[in-house]
């Protein structure tokens, strides 16, 4: 029973566009001392019963007791090393979600985490805290923006323990600055409920809506821009371009663009790599393109044309139309991010860990 609850959540919610993009998101539930939680890799439109690795909660609350390392790769090796141990027999060949640890620390039975557009306006707006407050009173913990892995679990830990001794019961609702929020319930309503009413309080603060709806644009100058690009990144990249409202508002200049030059949330990073370029002309492309690549050692997955939009280039069907989908995310999260006191992206350093993180360059090869 709770296995098919779980399974058909995840669906339910999986497959609402506004909820959940590509590979973002995952779902959990307990039964007993097994927590079944979303495998790295599946996706939670489409997921089923054997999408879901079983999990000893046992091994998983010992892993919040051990000292790990202060060093990066080690701590997190060895958090991954435990994560993989607590895995119960015949899960051999499922790999838990990333995020499994910040699942176990719930008692509730059932567990949905999202990145949403619209959550995220929040938590990547400047007075994010301050406004979930208001509407959420003490019902929430607040995580300021950290690293992702074993480190976000810890801190999650430790505040959920601080609001014990203080609430004398556990949150339901953990709030990620620049990633996106935890829900945790005892039914699948219980947890409907809690979803809804969160996404219609935001809702209701949005002073801004993004429009994406078709836009008149220079079909001229977009046919140039798909030549240039096929000439620096050869004939079989592939580019998606959706000329929109808002995607033509922030091509207008490079001070429109601003508010989506850094990265937003992990999944901005792991699907359009951490920044975009903003090109004028034709050599300005290239150049745009040429000095992304000395520093990043790839180029880039998003191309903003001054007067056109912008352009997302991959070389699969699936990685471009991924890349244009995060994108547009990202534009809708800064238009949010408006009614929220202003657009606050990941700090640099963040986002290089981030680039940089393993665990994530894993996802993203399974969702390719
Ligand atoms: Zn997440």
């Amino acid at each position: 029973m709770i296995i098919e609850k779980l399974v058909a959540f995840s669906n339910l919610y999986g497959s609402n566009e506004e909820l959940v993009l590509a590979g973002g998101g995952n779902t959990s539930a307990k039964d007993g001392d097994i927590m079944y939680v979303k495998g790295s890799g599946t996706q939670l439109a489409t997921i089923t019963e054997d999408g879901f690795v079983k999990m000893s909660r046992t091994a998983l609350a010992e892993i919040f007791t051990k000292e790990y390392p202060t060093d990066d790769k080690e701590r997190e090796a060895q958090a991954l090393a435990d994560l993989t141990a607590a895995k119960l027999p015949g899960q051999e060949n499922k790999r838990p979600s990333v995020e499994t640890l910040l699942h176990s620390l719930f008692d509730k039975t059932f567990v949905l985490h999202l990145h949403p557009a619209l959550v995220n306006g929040l938590t990547c707006g400047k007075d994010g805290e301050a406004v979930a407050q208001r509407l959420f009173g003490e019902s929430f913990i607040w995580v300021d923006a950290c690293k992702p892995g074993y480190i976000l679990s810890k801190i999650c830990y430790d505040k959920m323990e601080s609001y014990k001794a203080l609430h004398g019961k556990q949150a339901d609702m953990i709030i990620l600055q620049n990633h996106g929020i935890f829900f945790a319930a005892d039914s699948d309503e219980a947890l409907g409920d809690m979803l809804f009413d969160v996404m219609s309080k935001l809702r209701g603060e949005l002073t801004k809506e993004a429009d994406f709806s078709p836009c008149e644009f220079d079909g001229e100058k977009a046919e140039k821009c798909f030549d240039v690009i096929y000439d620096i990144y050869g004939e079989d990249a592939v580019i998606t371009f959706e000329p929109s409202v808002a995607a033509l508002q922030i091509a207008e200049s490079p001070e429109a663009a601003e508010c989506v030059m850094k990265p937003f949330t992990p999944d901005h990073i792991v699907y359009c790599k951490a920044n975009p370029v903003y090109g004028f002309c034709n050599g300005c492309i290239r150049g745009a393109v040429n000095a992304f690549e000395e520093e990043n050692g790839c180029k880039p997955k998003i191309i903003i044309i001054n007067g056109c939009g912008f352009f997302a280039v991959d070389y699969t069907p699936k990685g471009s139309q991924t890349a244009a989908a995060l994108f547009n995310d990202a534009i809708k999260v800064a238009v949010y991010a408006e009614s929220f006191g202003g657009v606050l992206p990941m700090s640099d350093e963040l986002s290089d860990f981030i680039t940089n993180w393993e665990v994530e360059a894993y996802r993203q090869k399974q969702n390719a």
